[in-house]
């Protein structure tokens, strides 16, 4: 089969050859059809994310149709369409038991410290599957494995936006855009904040009640103008870079929340106790999402709820241009490749 492969940190992915992947009992094949080209993927390349497994077949947003299932997969069959849960985890720890997966301490990663999807098959467990109705196209159910099922997790369980709440979004990138729309989805009132015009126009049109171009500068102003000086109940940080994170911080109201979705490798953020404790500021950090969450995203895709923001598809030889547009800031949503 076709695969590129990682060979080295900072190298670039190069095309082989390999057998394709035999599967044990409680394993299915996939064959994949799309895989989407997330942030995180420019760090793992760069091995800024502490992994040490190379060779890698890159790719953590994957869908495609079952080729082969093993003896003890049930209620999957060849021809299943599906997308892959990226989150290989243990099923028996303390976290795994309450739902938690992506905190699974015997976790692992497809695309990241396991293969993922960047080859014309992987193997996963038959529990990692999940499937995808008929109206759901391939081509953006690609990203529901992480872009919008991370939102759906972010905004439900970590940001616990209600009718009113008033959120600011910084960021509106392949992940950002879907978690504006859940938010809008929860109830909540929005600001989108972004470097990018196009994306902030793509923003209003997915319904942000309002945009802040952050090319003028620190944003936290604008964000307290707009809340009638108060600030908002809950920021979510898909940058986290030295730029946003101090006017994320004065952007909150009393009592407001801080959820980090986005983050740069080793850059700290410096936060004052004092002010914590007076406003009763909750800092929080939201990881992925569970199997249990992708299925619930799926449905809302599936009911036309959510829309999955795909910009281009690019073919697997042609993957350095979506990286490369990753790199430079140029996407508006997704890019995905076509294997
Ligand atoms: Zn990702
Ligand atoms: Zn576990």
């Amino acid at each position: 089969m076709r695969a590129l492969v990682l060979e080295e940190f900072g190298g670039p992915l190069i095309p082989r050859e390999l057998d394709v992947p035999a599967i044990g009992p409680h394993e299915a094949l996939v064959r994949v059809r799309n895989v989407g080209v997330c942030g995180t993927d420019l760090k793992i390349r760069a091995g800024r994310m502490g992994l040490d497994v190379l060779p890698l077949i890159m790719g953590h947003e994957i869908a495609g149709e079952v080729a082969e299932v093993g003896s003890e997969v049930q209620g999957f069959a060849a021809g299943d369409r599906v997308a892959v849960n990226f989150y290989v985890t243990c099923g028996a720890c303390r976290y795994c038991r309450q739902g938690r997966d992506t905190l699974c301490p015997n976790m692992r990663q497809h695309g990241f410290s396991r293969d993922g999807g960047f080859a014309e098959y992987m193997k996963t467990p038959g529990v990692n599957l999940c499937k995808l109705p008929d109206n759901v196209p391939l081509d953006k159910a690609c990203i529901l494995g992480d872009a919008v099922a991370t939102s759906y997790h972010a905004v439900t369980k970590k940001a616990r936006i209600d009718p009113g709440t008033t959120v600011a979004l910084v960021g509106v990138g392949g992940v950002g855009l879907h978690a504006l729309q859940m938010a809008k989805l929860a109830g909540g009132w929005t600001i989108a904040i972004d470097v990018n015009q196009d994306r902030l126009n793509l923003a209003r049109k997915l319904g942000a009640d309002a945009v802040i171009d952050a090319k003028q500068g620190p944003f936290h102003e604008e964000v307290r103008r707009l809340t009638g000086g108060e600030g908002v109940d809950v920021v979510m940080e898909f940058v986290s870079n030295e730029d946003t994170l101090p006017s994320s911080y004065r952007s909150l109201r009393r009592g407001g929340r801080l959820v980090f979705v986005g983050y740069v490798p080793e850059l700290p953020m410096s936060l004052m106790p004092h002010e914590m404790v007076r406003n009763e500021y909750e800092f929080l950090g939201s990881r992925a999402n569970s199997k249990q969450e992708l299925e619930e995203t799926v449905a809302l895709v599936s009911q036309g709820k959510i829309e999955p923001v795909v910009d281009r598809v690019f073919s697997l030889e042609d993957v350095e241009e979506a990286f490369d547009a990753l790199r430079e800031g140029r996407s508006l949503g997704r890019n995905v490749v076509a294997v």
